[in-house]
């Protein structure tokens, strides 16, 4: 429990109107996309690193928890909680400044995604980090995860357009990690890159320089369907090796969710075994002759169903096959286990293999879509929540899915990060000896361990 003198200085910090000690308010940041719930013993809305400052420098004094939060759209439960204390929401940081002639964006951290791109693009500018979430996400939470989306294929994600971040250590000092505005610079560690990624564990990120290109002058979509996953797996590599063509979007859906979807919207697209959706962007000639080669590794690859969409309308259409996905799961199975693992590109068509096996081995549904171009499939494994046996086989069957993905050279997330879900796996991956560094990072930068306890690693990191 917060002492009495705490919640008084706290209030002073932030003034009344930007803290709450109320029940009804504490449940709306007591969540995010996994579902699980931590309720806070106070939800603070700073608006200023100084605040935050302040802020962070008395819970270390006091031994506090503090739980950055941007909009809780997180799927490994960064934002909760999970030892109360206090949850410092972003969302009253909001301030966007485009410097268009050195195509850079300044953005307070609590910035939500779309508005920053918008912003960009009505000044002829783009920002590519798209992850599906981005009309509720924040800047502040993508830096944190590092976001990708279906642009990572040729754009990469967010970790390529940070420039540099104002962040706040856990014990109050405000560090500016490079000057901003320069597309280069190498003195001294690279704190931008560490900081990006970290899951709210080493500073609370409040201000942002991104990177901005020239926006795309024309925009193609090609979609085709295939009898099976593993035809639409290898027209994926065809695409990028053989047609020459590096698409802004590469995305690859499964029979169990074109079901899904057409059940959920009436797309007409259930029966098919697998999708593909391929967007090409660039000039308008280029885009052309890109679509064109598209089009013809799909047919040759015997797809069903071919349609290519120039007209923004129709384009929407296309895009709501991939973006409807989430809510139409919800009526597979009450519990959907959502892992994000990677493989390099070569070896998408023995994950798809090996994903089969699992789903009769373990006698459990899988859904599996994602961002193929780049290697990365979301596999969703499904249950009954309130059949134990079921909720069994399907954990095991995500023990199954890393040892798989990291027998194929792979990584067990490409984007969605560790939080709790995925903390007691990390050793799967990486060497005792790495995750000894990483804690030793943690306790150089957070040596009272209050920003964002119990993340990432099982086991309590020690002060120094
Ligand atoms: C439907 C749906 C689709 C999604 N699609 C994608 C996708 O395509 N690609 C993808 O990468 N992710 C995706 N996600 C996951 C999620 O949206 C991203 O991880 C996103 O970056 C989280 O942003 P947020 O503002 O919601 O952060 P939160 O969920 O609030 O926080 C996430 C983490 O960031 C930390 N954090 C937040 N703000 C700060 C800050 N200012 N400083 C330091 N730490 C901070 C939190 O402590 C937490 O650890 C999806 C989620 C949903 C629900």
């Amino acid at each position: 429990m917060l002492a009495e003198p705490v919640k008084r200085e706290l209030t002073r910090i932030v003034s009344p109107e930007n803290i709450s000690f109320e029940r009804e308010d504490l449940l709306c940041y007591s969540y995010d996309a996994t579902g699980r719930r931590y309720v806070p013993e106070c939800v603070l809305f700073p608006r200023s690193a100084e605040e935050v400052s302040l802020i962070l420098k008395m819970a270390s004094a006091e031994g506090i928890a503090v739980v950055p939060r941007g909009a809780g759209t997180g799927f490994t439960g960064g934002s909760l909680p999970v030892r109360g204390g206090i949850v410092l929401s972003t969302e009253r940081m909001t301030q966007i400044e485009i410097d268009a002639d050195n195509m850079v964006g300044v953005c307070g951290a609590g910035v939500v995604t779309w508005d920053f791109a918008q912003k960009a693009e009505s000044m002829g500018l783009f920002y590519p980090p798209d992850p599906t979430s981005l009309r509720v996400s924040t800047i502040g939470g993508n830096i944190a995860e590092c976001a990708g989306g279906p642009r990572g294929l040729k754009y990469g994600v967010t970790k390529d357009y940070v420039l540099s971040v104002e962040m706040v250590l856990p014990t109050g000092e405000v560090i500016k990690t490079a000057p901003g505005k320069t597309l280069k610079g190498v003195v001294g560690y690279n704190l931008t890159g560490l900081v990006t990624g970290s899951e709210g564990t080493l500073a609370v990120v409040t201000k942002a320089y991104l990177k901005l290109l020239p926006l795309p002058e024309a925009r193609t979509l090609v979609v085709a369907t295939f009898d099976t996953l593993e035809r639409a797996g290898q027209t994926v590599i065809h695409i990028v090796r053989d047609a020459g063509v590096v698409p802004s979007a590469l995305e690859i859906i499964d029979g169990v969710c074109l079901k899904a979807v057409d059940e959920y919207a009436k797309t007409g697209l259930g029966g098919a075994g697998s999708a593909i959706i391929v967007e090409v962007d660039g000039n308008r000639d280029a885009v052309k002759k890109d679509a064109e080669r598209v089009e013809r590794v799909c047919q040759r690859m015997g797809a069903q169903w071919v349609d290519v969409a120039e007209d923004q309308k129709r384009m929407k259409e296309l895009w709501s096959l991939r973006r409807d996905i989430s809510p139409a799961l919800k009526r597979v199975g009450s519990l959907k286990l959502n892992e994000d693992v990677v493989v390099p590109r070569t070896n998408i068509v023995e994950l798809i293999r090996g994903l089969e096996d699992i789903s009769k081995k373990r006698n459990i549904t899988i859904a599996s879509f994602g961002h193929a171009g780049d290697g990365n499939i979301h596999v969703n494994i499904m249950a009954d929540r309130n059949n134990p046996q079921e909720v069994e086989r399907a954990e095991s069957a995500v023990k199954d899915l890393f040892e798989l993905t990291l027998g194929l050279g792979g990584t067990i997330s490409g984007e969605h990060g560790v939080g709790i879900t995925k903390s007691d796996y990390i050793g799967m991956e990486l060497s005792r000896d790495t995750i000894e560094l990483m804690k030793r990072i943690k306790r150089a930068f957070d040596p009272n361990n209050i920003l964002n306890p119990g993340k990432v690693f099982t086991e309590e990191v020690q002060g120094v």
